[in-house]
């Protein structure tokens, strides 16, 4: 296997994967098989009218050797709920859950010490062979649950982003913002591709009619000395598990965290002083340096990574790599 400090997130993949199939009204049992091609009809729903949704979520190797994942429930209940809205078969969670487990257990010798970790990407498909099905649920589905071994983001030192503020372009429809759902990612990807090539940004921050809501595929944050501030949960956008981590741990170090609405003229107003970071799995906590606006760039408090950022980014790795106690039973131990 390539070793994952060579090679971009997501790119290598551990040998076995879990897959199960829901048929008759039913989940089969899941199978562990070798990390490869599926057979699926070119009829199958989720390709004509993309019914499938995914998580992403990461267990870590601890010094003592133990692999723990990082918030498995609420990243399976969220899967679940992504499952519910798209009207897809809902997997049963006591088995993915087990699947999850087990998958890890078998994978164990591809899982990286730390700063590695091993990402899990379970992945739910409507598979009914059905082209005339645009509105009609996928009563057949497989459930497949990849690993893949990663590195830490910022390996390599950390770059403060630079972000084009987009408030015209949505990221997506307004009700599926909170649903992990491909075809999210697809209507993001012209504006993000636009922006990259127009302006030399790293990611769009989508403020549709002028009010602050994420990226791509992070959420955003607003951080000062003492106080934090970002989006209240609403469906618009994905309600992070990062996110949540992140404001339990600045609520218990004292900082006033504020959850509402705002717009774009107080975030520019805010970062004159102060510090923005996107949230997410895959990196963590990341300094944003540096915002586009109608083509005029507004520099994010000096322009680097701020203290507020790294210190809650800090707290959050050490409770993960298992370096601070798991105050909050944040961990399930896999292997
Ligand atoms: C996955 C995702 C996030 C981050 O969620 P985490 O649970 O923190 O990994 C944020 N926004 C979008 C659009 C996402 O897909």
């Amino acid at each position: 296997m390539t070793n994952p400090k060579n090679a971009p997130f997501g790119s290598v993949l551990a040998s076995t994967m879990a897959v199960a199939h829901y048929r008759d009204g039913a989940w089969g049992k899941t199978e562990f098989r070798v990390t490869g091609p599926l057979e699926i009809h070119p009829a199958a729903h989720a390709l004509h009218y993309g019914s499938e949704c995914f998580e992403g979520f990461k267990a870590y190797k601890h010094t003592d050797g133990s692999v723990n994942v990082f918030r498995l429930d609420m990243h399976l209940a969220r899967m679940q709920n992504s499952a519910r809205a798209l009207v897809l078969p809902e997997p049963d969670p006591a088995q993915l859950r087990a699947a999850v487990l087990e998958l890890i257990a078998r994978v164990r010798e591809d899982v990286p010490d730390a700063p590695g970790a091993l990402y899990l990407r379970p992945l739910l498909i409507g598979t009914t062979p059905n082209i005339g099905a645009a509105a009609t649920p996928a009563t057949e589905a497989i459930l497949i649950v990849l690993a893949s071994p990663v590195w830490d983001y910022f390996a390599g030192g950390m770059k403060p982003l630079k972000i084009l503020i987009e408030e015209h372009a949505q990221r997506c429809a307004p009700h599926l913002g909170m649903v992990k759902t491909g075809g999210n990612y697809a209507a993001a990807m012209g504006p993000t591709l636009a922006a990259r090539k127009q302006y030399g940004v790293d990611q769009v921050l989508f403020c549709p009619g002028g009010s602050v809501q994420e990226t791509g595929a992070s959420n955003f944050v607003l951080l000062r000395a003492g106080e934090l501030l970002t989006r209240s949960l609403d469906p618009s956008f994905l309600h992070g598990v990062t996110r949540d981590s992140i404001l339990v741990l600045a609520r218990d170090l004292g900082y006033r965290v504020e959850e509402r609405v705002f717009d774009v003229a107080e975030l520019l107003a805010y970062v004159q002083h102060g510090e923005a970071a996107l949230s997410g799995t895959a990196a963590v906590l990341s300094g944003v340096g540096t915002l586009v606006r109608d083509g005029k760039e507004f520099k994010v408090g000096d322009g680097g990574i701020g203290p507020e950022t790294l210190r809650l980014r800090n707290a959050l790795v050490a409770i993960q790599q298992g370096t601070a106690p798991d105050r909050y039973g944040w961990l399930t131990r896999a292997c």
